[in-house]
């Protein structure tokens, strides 16, 4: 089991950034390294390179206005760096980093030959025409145009970016580029050498490992009652997944409130109403809860998948769910993550919960990089052969040292970097 005396005492554990919690779980991680890779773990512990960007853009009205963006390569000794961009008003470099370095983790847990890497720019896309979003895409891939290549950094979507923003850039590299690169860039549409199956990849991937897990504590999925936060790219297609297997989805909950039904929320039909309204609230065959409540649903399965630090102190202790999932990324602060274990709940940590979506952002680049395309049953065979096995290794190893999902991963992710570095040497 894992101590709360890892968190560092300068820190307050109730206000750790995403940055400091990902230290915490190197630092919790780092004693169950194999001897000879240890004193190489300081290297997870800094990017190896982060650009601050200004974003300026012209506005319909004429006006000029300027946003922050970043693109942080963690780590790329596996191979180039990968991972998402977000357009979020909330986003700092701190958080930035911590997504590249758990995107490190990820990629090494599901053995894609990638590094890790992340994006973002500090803005409220909502406030933004189409116009004027595209405008901020185009010049923000130009600003760390001196980053990206199919073979150096390999953006994707992450909140509040999608297939368009993708497209654009893509287009705007290519144009830089003076040649058309596909493989600068993943869940791309399928119109422009995007991958088949990408769009749910993430959804299925938390589904698979849920599944995966659910066998393993003797639950069915079945007449499970499911719990999701989050009704974007990841929650809506893993609730669709659930809803499809036979689970009752509960409760569900977006940016502007959550929805509950006990018997059972008709998921499809919440989405076409979100779409409409920008909101789950009025959903065919729903109640609004209080957000607070959403945590203490009676669900027997939990799938976070919006921000990060939503399973917090707060909350921990009133989830009655006996396993969580982690479709975002680092959504359970590092205090609450150990009020789970003591309370026996499973949590299938981040790092292996939603690596669906870049493992096929993964056959997506090497279908662009090989002009090959495969059938969406080849892609999700592929994928839940690759969830089910990395879901098996953490799981194994996590059984014999007696330690959590989430620290197994790690160890298993981080010997990997490690190994690499080992490999390749300190140069010069
Ligand atoms: P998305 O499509 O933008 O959806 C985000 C969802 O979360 C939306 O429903 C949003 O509500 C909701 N949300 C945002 N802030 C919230 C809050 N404070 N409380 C409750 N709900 C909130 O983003 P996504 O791509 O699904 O990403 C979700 C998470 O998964 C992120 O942590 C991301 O890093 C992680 N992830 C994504 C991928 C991927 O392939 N997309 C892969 C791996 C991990 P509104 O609709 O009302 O804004």
């Amino acid at each position: 089991m894992d101590n709360v005396a890892h968190i560092p005492s300068y820190l307050s554990a109730e206000h750790l950034g995403p940055w400091e919690t990902y230290l915490v779980q190197i630092d919790r991680v780092e004693p169950h390294l194999a001897a000879d890779l240890r004193p190489l773990a300081p290297i997870l512990t800094r990017p190896k390179r982060a650009l601050i960007v200004d974003v300026p853009i012209r506005l319909d009205n004429g006006e000029m206005a300027h946003f922050e963006g970043y693109r942080v390569q963690h780590n790329l000794a596996r191979g180039p760096g990968k991972g998402g961009i977000r357009y979020h008003p909330d986003v700092t470099l701190a958080e930035v980093m911590a997504l590249s370095a758990w995107m490190t983790v990820k990629n090494a847990v599901v053995n894609v030959p990638f590094g890790g890497a992340k994006g973002g720019v500090r803005v409220e896309p909502k406030t933004l025409s189409l116009a004027e979003l595209e405008r901020l895409t185009r010049r923000y891939a130009s600003e760390i145009n001196i980053f990206l290549g199919q073979d150096k950094d390999i953006p994707a979507p992450d909140i509040n970016t999608n297939e368009q923003v993708m497209a654009w850039i893509m287009d705007t590299f290519s144009m830089n580029e003076g040649k058309t690169a596909m493989g600068v860039v993943t869940g791309k549409p399928v119109s422009l050498g995007g991958s088949l199956g990408r769009k749910d990849a993430t959804g299925r991937g938390v589904f698979v490992t849920t599944v995966e897990a659910a066998q393993r504590i003797g639950m069915s999925i079945a007449g499970a009652r499911v719990a999701v936060q989050g009704f974007g790219n990841v929650g809506e297609a893993a609730a669709r997944l659930f809803a499809d297997a036979g689970a009752k989805v509960v409760a569900l909950q977006d940016s502007t409130g959550s929805i509950h039904n006990p018997g059972g929320l008709d998921v499809r039909a919440a989405k076409v109403w979100s779409l409409a309204h920008h909101t789950l609230i009025g959903a065919p065959d729903s109640e609004p809860i209080d957000n607070a409540d959403f945590w203490g649903v009676d669900a027997d399965i939990l799938v976070a998948a919006a921000m990060e630090n939503q399973i917090t102190t707060a909350n921990a202790g009133r989830i009655r769910a006996r396993l969580i999932t982690e479709g975002a990324n680092g959504p359970t602060s590092p205090e609450a993550d150990l009020i789970l274990q003591e309370r026996g709940i499973t949590v299938i940590p981040d790092v292996l919960a939603n690596a669906g979506g870049v493992t096929v952002s993964y056959f997506e680049w090497v279908q662009d990089i090989s002009a090959f395309f495969w059938t969406e049953e080849e892609i999700n065979a592929r994928l839940d052969r690759i969830m089910r096995e990395a879901f098996a290794a953490v799981w194994d190893a996590a059984r014999a040292k007696g330690i959590a999902l989430r620290t197994a991963a790690f160890v298993l992710g981080c010997e990997r970097v490690l190994a690499a570095h080992q490999m390749r040497g300190l140069y010069p």
